[in-house]
């Protein structure tokens, strides 16, 4: 090694190691930790929902119906806030085919969690499953709730995810943030889309600085890119059509977290050995440059009065057999006003 290898390798050790020092804090992360004392308080063009600022240069989100917010349904019933799953009694075969869930009504109720490069993606792994998306970032990172909701846990997670933020949104969904450095909520909380709910890193069963994000419904996890474009940062949908076929069944086998086994590679050697920051900036971008899974490309469509699989089909520039696999149909199957059908 060379001394300006050696020096970026102990730059790097440090940063992995010292989650909170001074040397891998940010000058933005310096700040939060600043007594914050209220300032001035900021109309917002969302009604409900003004700015507060601080002597110390933050500022975040109030709602001013927070206790109405706060104390809606879906944050009373299967409430855990001790341990990760809160829906133990409820069986896949239990939740609906299909579900219309709103993800947002305006453009600034989303907030990508991070934006960086995806590390590893949603799927099997090995013999376990990954049950989330990883995103690369520098330690300390501001991590962002990706949409308005309650806090259900913010704790550190001794199964893998290190320190750990549960989000419960209205709608239904939950979004998990692993691996972060530092939280930034507490358990209750009611946070509005954007929120910095803590700081990325590396804690847990992790092997390098990275967002482990999740999506789930019931305990349930499906892939986070159904929803999530991680290249762009942008949400796919107003109105996502959440199928039961896109759940993944194992994940409501265990808490724990079965992290990163494809990680070997980008932030270690094939030895287990570190890597330098360059070197791992390389595998993140050659990880990124791996082909996307095209799951993201459904198009639905409400059948009306009269239509016909054929009129559909052509339509779509699609078939009546392509149609009919998509469904789990035959072509001979009436359909009825009203159905969604999948056409790609
Ligand atoms: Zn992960």
């Amino acid at each position: 090694m060379n001394r300006s290898r050696v020096l970026k390798f102990l730059l790097l050790a440090v940063a992995f190691l010292a989650c909170g020092s001074a040397v891998a804090q940010r000058k933005t992360y310096e700040l939060e930790d600043l007594p914050q004392v209220p300032m001035d308080t900021i109309d917002t063009d969302r009604p409900n929902v003004k700015i507060i600022t601080y002597t110390n240069n933050t500022w975040r989100y109030l709602h001013t119906d927070y206790s109405q917010r706060a104390n809606q349904e879906v944050f009373q019933n299967h409430w855990v806030t001790n341990g990760v799953f809160a829906y133990r009694d409820v069986n896949i075969a239990d939740v609906p085919e299909t579900m219309e869930i709103e993800l947002i009504k305006n453009l600034d109720d989303y907030h990508p969690p991070v934006l960086g490069r995806v590390s590893s993606r949603y799927g099997p792994r090995g013999r376990g499953m990954h049950k989330g998306i990883d995103i690369g970032l520098p330690v300390g990172e501001p991590i962002f709730a990706t949409f308005e909701g309650k806090v259900r846990y913010a704790r550190y997670n001794s199964g893998g995810y290190g320190y750990l933020v549960i989000l419960r949104h209205p709608n239904g969904l939950e979004t998990y943030y692993g691996h972060l450095c530092k939280l930034n909520v507490e358990v209750n909380d009611y946070v509005v889309a954007g929120q910095v709910i803590g700081y990325g890193g590396n804690t847990g069963r992790s092997r390098g600085p990275h967002l482990h994000f999740e999506v789930r419904y019931a305990d349930l996890t499906f892939d986070p890119e159904r929803i999530i474009d991680f290249s762009t940062g942008d949400l796919k949908y107003h109105t996502f059509v959440l199928e039961r076929g896109y759940f993944n069944v194992s994940s409501k086998l265990t808490e724990a977290l079965e992290e990163d086994d494809d990680m070997d590679g980008i932030f270690t050697d094939k030895n287990g050995t570190p890597l330098t920051s360059e070197e791992i900036v390389n595998n993140l971008e050659k990880a990124a440059a791996k082909p996307r899974p095209t799951v993201n490309d459904a198009i639905y469509y409400k059948v009306k009065s009269g239509d016909n699989l054929y009129q559909i089909a052509a339509k779509y520039g699609t078939t009546v057999g392509a149609i009919c696999r998509l469904n789990g149909i035959k072509s001979s199957t009436p359909i009825r006003p009203g159905q969604r059908l999948r056409v790609k």
